[in-house]
């Protein structure tokens, strides 16, 4: 029962730490990575709130040493998919009934465990398995997620409080239920603050869920885990599973009592998974909601008049901060040709400067890419600018998996504003830059705009106000986290809301009020106080 409308704590984004050398946090956060590197982790499925273990195996390797050895994951079969489904129902009528301000300190309290006792922990699991330099694990593992955490139950009381009007004698309301059936949380393997918020997020409001991280991140998502068991989360609301992707989606969407998806990977899986709810919509209680954010390709633009340092600055970070491995990383730029040859200068002298190698050596600015099948992905689009005739590589092009999947920052330059290393996402450390006629500016920003199926993220330069204004509006449908004279990366939770449109997926702003709103179906309630007791209206008389 609840006895008061209750003000929740104040919530701020989380301050990043900046693990400077001697600091305390440093020191802290290099003795867990090497305690962790030392041993062994066993990590199972959690189903209905225990640890579950099958014995059947997969070894966790570092991307950066994948001789070395951290641990292994139980993985589970057609029968644990089941399993966690059900327990998830079986738990949906008590959480689902519980007031909000119990779900709300779960999560807060989720959120301080992670910014305290467990920030180094999820710090340095992230830095060994998903190979993050320190840095970018702290914008990631930590403070983002503690700020979704945090964020979205100020987001959930919002929606909570848009109440409708009432008339005399009538007192109308509306009431956000969860979901009715469970939720199915898909998570990537780039960022670990996905793969709590995307559970979480829905479990917040009400819903019970089905979690299946990916299969390359599994060593930070059970530090995650552990996170939410110890800080209350009863037990089947979050059911995290190691099964199959192909074969857990099968079981999953083909459930009565499947009420949704959030997901968060490539566009090609997303669009099956669509597909295969469509072919499935005849069995299911009520219509799914279809919550996906994918692929990118992501631009950066730049007017004569921008400065040619910011922008090889925005280009450095944009294209190779966590190996080019994020959704909205710059993969393509387009540069005047007035102003060519200094952004080149700047470009060379920075990526000359880079290093590459562990995360635990705090100077690398780079380190390697996810697995083995990443790297010879992204290598073949190398090779495939190396034969190229309109293609030449500028920097970087070497790469090696003899210890590490490495593969060194490569600038492309092409003559073809199509060419393929243009137009499909890679996902890894290449950067390709076509540079356009000075007078040409405007037909340009038509380029940006029609060169990829994807409208994820994009930044402008420029220092013109009237091209600012122009190119904004221009470039309207192609991102959905628009950037001018910044990187296209780093969005904050509650600061950049984050999701692109078209092949970049249905644009459901992570960090935001609007994202909640998918995981509940609202109930209007009308309570009339006094009836009336004649059927017949005045105009009848
Ligand atoms: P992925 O598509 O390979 O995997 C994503 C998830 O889908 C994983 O959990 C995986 O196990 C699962 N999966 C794989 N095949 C499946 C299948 N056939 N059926 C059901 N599930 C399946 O993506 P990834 O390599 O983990 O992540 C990189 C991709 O994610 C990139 O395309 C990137 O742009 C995208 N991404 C987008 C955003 C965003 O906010 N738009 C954020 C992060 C990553």
């Amino acid at each position: 029962m609840i006895k008061g409308f209750f003000r929740l704590p104040h919530v701020q984004n989380e301050p990043i730490k900046q693990y400077a050398p001697n600091s305390a946090e440093r020191a802290e956060l290099q003795d867990k990575y090497d305690e962790l590197w030392s041993s062994e982790r066993d990590i199972p499925m959690y189903i209905n709130g225990a640890p579950e273990r099958t014995g059947k195996t997969e070894r966790v390797r570092p991307p950066h040493d994948h001789q070395h050895n951290v641990g292994h994951y139980h993985m589970g079969d057609r029968s644990h998919v089941q399993a966690a489904i059900d327990a998830a129902l079986k738990a949906r009528s008590q959480w689902a009934s519980m007031s909000w301000e119990q779900r709300a300190s779960i999560f807060l309290k989720a959120a301080d465990l992670l910014a305290g006792p467990y920030r180094a922990e999820v710090n340095a699991a992230t830095m060994i398995a998903q190979s993050k330099t320190a840095f970018q694990t702290e914008i990631d593992a930590a403070c983002e997620l503690i700020d979704f955490l945090r964020f979205n139950v100020k987001y959930m009381a919002e929606i909570y409080a848009e109440q409708p009007n009432s008339m005399p004698g009538v007192w109308n309301r509306i009431e956000y239920r969860p979901l009715e059936g469970f939720v199915f949380a898909v998570t990537p393997f780039n960022f670990t603050a996905i793969s709590g918020n995307l559970p979480a997020s829905a479990a917040l409001m009400g819903n019970v869920v089905v979690w299946k991280p990916s299969l390359y991140q599994v060593y930070s998502a059970d530090v995650v885990m552990r996170v939410f068991i110890e800080a209350g989360l009863p037990p089947g609301v979050i059911n995290m599973i190691m099964t199959d992707p192909a074969e857990t989606a099968q079981i999953v969407l083909s459930h009565p009592e499947f009420a949704g998806i959030h997901f968060t990977g490539s566009t090609a899986v997303f669009k099956s998974i669509w597909k295969t709810i469509g072919e499935n919509i005849h069995l299911y209680r009520s219509y799914p909601r279809i919550v996906g954010e994918t692929g990118g390709k992501d631009y950066v633009w730049m007017h004569s008049s921008a400065d040619a340092r910011q922008v090889a600055v925005a280009l450095v970070r944009g294209a190779f901060e966590y190996q080019g491995q994020k959704c909205s990383a710059a993969s393509r730029a387009y540069i005047p040709q007035n102003r060519w040859e200094e952004v080149k200068k700047e470009l060379g002298t920075m990526l000359s400067d880079i290093k590459m190698g562990s995360p635990r050596d705090f100077s690398n600015f780079v380190t390697a890419v996810i697995h083995e099948g990443a790297f010879d992905k992204i290598v073949s689009y190398i090779e495939y600018a190396r034969q190229d005739k309109d293609s030449e590589i500028i920097f970087g092009g070497t790469y090696d998996k003899s210890v590490g999947y490495f593969i060194e920052p490569t600038v492309i330059l092409t003559r073809n504003p199509k060419t393929k290393t243009m137009v499909e996402e890679i996902f890894g450390p290449v950067l390709t830059i076509y540079v356009y006629k000075d007078e040409d500016w405007e037909t340009s920003l038509d380029l940006v705009n029609e060169t990829s199926e994807y409208a994820l993220t994009g930044a402008i330069f420029s220092k013109d106000r009237y091209i600012i204004e122009i190119a904004t509006n221009k470039l309207v449908d192609s991102a959905g986290n628009f950037y001018i004279n910044d990187k296209p990366t780093g969005a904050v939770v509650d600061q950049q809301p984050f999701g692109g449109a078209r092949g970049s997926g249905t644009n459901d702003k992570a960090g935001s009020k609007l994202n909640l709103l998918r995981w509940v179906s609202a109930r209007s309630i009308k309570e009339t106080f006094v009836p009336p007791t004649d059927y017949t209206y005045p105009f009848m008389k």
